[in-house]
């Protein structure tokens, strides 16, 4: 890793930091869990080094291949839904990108899984968990329609792509009381939904409107 990124100069102080969870806070996230880990996780190195100096701006930034970064109040209430009644052990995230949302739960549960279609997003994810020794994430290249069966039952779930609807494979490896908290929807009018599942089925209930990029099938 080079010098910059481990000094944390200038705008990605821990200062600009503290700016960011403040921001947050104002704007309604509650969890104090979540507003730490904002503080701490350095968002600055999952943007491109010219985007940096703007990494703690509540925006979501590109990281290339038409995808983004999403914007820090979204990451923290979407992490704030999944445990906000009893902290999953092992969480699956579909849409690895930058690796942004996987640190932030990596911060938080014991075990995280994420998956990425697009390999030039993937290995660069997985060259910054190992320089930044996030060693409670596992990943893969494979398309998030699939889940990860192997590790089936998670108890969250959280997609960071928009399906028009939740594939039924991803309430299938959701463990009972667990929950899925999702974009869905098409472009333009998508809500973040907060699903959980029951014995007897799934409840769900729509949080807000939020935009995010189309989850898509099969890998690139
Ligand atoms: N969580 C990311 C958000 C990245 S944007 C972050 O914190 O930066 C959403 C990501 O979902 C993109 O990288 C996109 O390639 C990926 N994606 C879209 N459809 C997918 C699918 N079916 N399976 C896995 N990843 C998918």
């Amino acid at each position: 890793m080079n010098p910059r990124n481990v000094s944390g100069i200038g705008m990605t102080s821990q200062r600009t930091r503290e700016r960011l969870a403040r921001r947050l806070g104002d704007a309604g996230i509650r969890d104090a869990r979540v507003l730490n880990v904002i503080r701490h996780v350095p968002r600055h190195l999952f943007v491109d080094e010219a985007l940096a100096s703007r990494a703690y701006e509540d925006t979501a930034l590109p990281i290339g291949h038409g995808q983004t970064i999403s914007q820090p109040f979204v990451v923290a209430r979407m992490t704030e839904l999944l445990i906000e009644h009893r902290l999953p052990q092992k969480v699956l995230e579909v849409g690895t990108g930058s690796g942004y949302q996987a640190a932030v739960l990596a911060a938080l549960v014991p075990q995280v899984f994420t998956i990425e279609r697009m390999r030039a997003l993937h290995e660069r994810s997985r060259r910054l968990f190992r320089d930044l020794r996030l060693h409670n994430i596992r990943q893969r290249l494979g398309d998030g329609y699939a889940g990860w069966p192997a590790e089936a039952p998670f108890e969250g779930v959280v997609l960071t792509a928009a399906p028009e609807t939740i594939p039924q494979t991803l309430f299938e490896q959701l463990a009972e009381g667990g929950r899925l908290v999702a974009p869905v929807g098409p472009p333009g009018v998508q809500e973040l939904r907060v699903y959980v599942r029951t014995a007897d089925g799934v409840e769900q209930r729509a949080v807000e409107r939020v935009s995010f990029v189309p989850m898509r099938e099969g890998l690139e």
